[in-house]
């Protein structure tokens, strides 16, 4: 173990560097609620690491079930700062979905459901919102707080580690810090199993995609406000939580209630003076319809960063359009290699072009090969030439560590392999398809499976189809998403049920299906059928459906 490995967490250093350098420094701001500086937020993260080291230094990972707030960000710190990776869950989560990512945990470490500490960060008032705040383990990171900041009140030996200013919560702790090859968080995405798959980023995937982030442009200036739009369990959060918080940023948070209602989210985006906009493209598309979306609105933002899905040569063109001198970036990845990959900045020339638009050259540290497949999908192990369309296999040093506690899924997906210049590196199967252009740019042509992007979120088909027959009284489903110019729009579901009950009927089926998955993988269209479509050879026939 170097030392490296040892002692540096890039955004623990960073956030402590800024909280002593310049304390006051805002890290946080949302509409209408007082600003948190970095000193406040490394103060709360000081509290919840003292409640959180009395327990033993095993580095399970903790659940943090919050919406965006400066609490939950410092759960986040805290976590790593007492050796815990963290597991960033949204309030919106179903109970049951989120019971089956505990009991993954609780398995992987052999302790009981009360082992697993689920640290929910929301206000008392928001716990009957909250559906996971009913499940075994859970504490409420304000009591967490209060018995912290006891314990540090009550340290027998200020020597002994408790620095007065609140800047450590033990001596040494820096040795309790994750690091290295540990993992940092493990976010859960769809799987095609019916059940959540999480993905485990290690402290060094994170620290080398920090290095990244700060050489773009704008943020390289440091001290930039980024926008905080994405739930932070989406790895698109990370983006503006590492870019902000490794920079002595701020992050400005979009509330949950500007979701549904454009004129709050156009006060709270001219209250935020961001500089950098991240958020998948259909944000920003949602955002576009509004004329007044320009540069009256957002004066100093200089960068807009997307990824997530495909950034469409109309939404570049329209926004380099109203946001005179901004640069506009497309970027690729998937959460098993930390945010994104590549990087291109759209001209107005590509913007123009009636050729969809490239997403980049790879980042340093990262190789992007194109790979051919066989007949069945398997890998031939040649590389395809320029040009050629294969899957795309990410090798490279932000390439997370396995699926949680999932050896099989693993190793069908990740691998050991090496850099050109030889550095042994992890490599990832994307199942994702494109090829790269004479100059080196990667262009994405769909994917391999039945993985979906909507509205930037991840969904595997197969886990809305199996929660929705898996419910009582559903026979057959099949779900098939619906497009327009290329984008998918939504899902569309279709169902054989035993009998014609109000809880059959769409709505009764929505609701049942709303306490297993999140909203956002909920079909918008629930069609009740007679008999499932067949192909010739007895499969579903998901064409048909599509023209239903
Ligand atoms: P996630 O893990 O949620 O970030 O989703 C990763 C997937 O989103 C990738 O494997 C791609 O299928 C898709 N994706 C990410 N960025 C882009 C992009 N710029 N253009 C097209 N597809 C993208």
């Amino acid at each position: 173990m170097t030392r490296k490995d040892e002692l540096t967490n890039a955004v623990l250093d960073s956030v402590e560097s800024t909280r002593i350098a310049a304390p006051d420094l805002p890290a946080f701001r949302a509409f209408g609620r007082p600003e948190v500086s970095y000193a406040q937020l490394w103060g709360m993260s000081t509290n919840l690491a003292a409640a959180l080291s009395e327990s033993p230094d095993d580095g399970s990972p903790l659940i943090v079930l919050g919406s965006k707030s400066a609490l939950t960000v410092a759960a986040f710190l805290a976590c790593l700062r007492t050796g815990h990776a963290f597991v960033p869950v949204d309030v919106t989560m179903p109970a049951s979905r989120m019971e089956d990512i505990t009991s993954q945990l609780v398995e992987a470490s052999g302790s009981s459901a009360d082992d697993c500490p689920v640290i929910v960060t929301v206000e008392p008032d928001e716990l009957a919102q909250t559906p996971g705040a009913s499940l075994k383990g859970v504490v409420l990171a304000s009591d967490l707080i209060e018995r912290g900041r006891r314990r540090l009140a009550q340290a027998p030996d200020p020597d002994a580690g408790v620095a007065p200013d609140g800047l450590s919560y033990a001596a040494g702790e820096r040795s309790r810090w994750v690091s290295g090859e540990r993992t940092q968080y493990i976010i859960f995405t769809s799987g095609s199993t019916g059940r959540p798959k999480g993905i485990e980023v290690t402290a060094n995937d994170v620290a080398n995609f920090a290095g990244w982030v700060r050489t773009f442009p704008v943020v390289s200036r440091g001290g930039c406000v980024f926008l905080d739009q994405a739930p932070y369990s989406f790895d698109l959060s990370e983006y503006e939580l590492v870019g902000a918080l490794t920079t002595g940023g701020c992050l400005y948070v979009v509330s949950p209630q500007a979701k549904d209602d454009t004129r709050r989210l156009f006060a709270e985006l001219s209250d935020s003076g961001v500089d950098v906009w991240v958020s998948t493209p259909s944000f920003a598309d949602l955002c576009l319809v509004d004329h007044s979306f320009d540069r009256a609105l957002l004066g100093k933002v200089g960068l807009f960063l997307f990824c997530g899905e495909a950034l469409q040569n109309r939404t570049a063109a329209e926004l380099l359009r109203r946001f005179d001198g901004a640069v506009v970036a497309n970027t690729y990845g998937p959460t098993e290699s930390t945010v994104a990959v590549t990087w291109v900045q759209v001209t107005p020339e590509m913007a123009a072009s009636p050729d969809p638009l490239p997403v980049g050259r790879p980042r340093p540290g990262t190789q992007i090969r194109i790979m051919e497949r066989d007949a069945e999908g398997a890998l031939t192990g040649r590389q395809c030439p320029q040009g050629e369309v294969g899957e795309i296999v990410i090798v490279g040093d932000t390439v997370a560590k396995d699926y949680f506690a999932n050896p099989e899924k693993t190793s069908a997906a990740f691998s050991q392999d090496r850099l050109p210049d030889g550095t042994p590196v992890r490599a990832y199967r994307t199942g994702d398809l494109g090829f790269l252009d004479a100059e080196g740019m990667l262009h994405c042509k769909g994917r391999v499976d039945t993985l979906i992007k909507l509205n930037g979120f991840r969904i595997e088909i197969d886990d809305v189809e199996s929660n929705l027959a898996e419910l009582d009284g559903v026979e057959f489903a099949a779900v098939v998403p619906m497009r327009r110019n290329g984008r998918v729009t939504g899902l569309k579901a279709f169902v054989v049920v035993d009998s014609d009950t109000p809880q059959n009927s769409p709505q009764g089926l929505r609701e049942r299906l709303c306490e297993r998955i999140p909203a956002y993988m909920v079909p918008r269209r629930i069609k009740v059928i007679e008999e499932m479509p067949l192909t010739s050879n007895g499969k579903i026939d998901r064409k048909q459906l599509v023209n239903f």
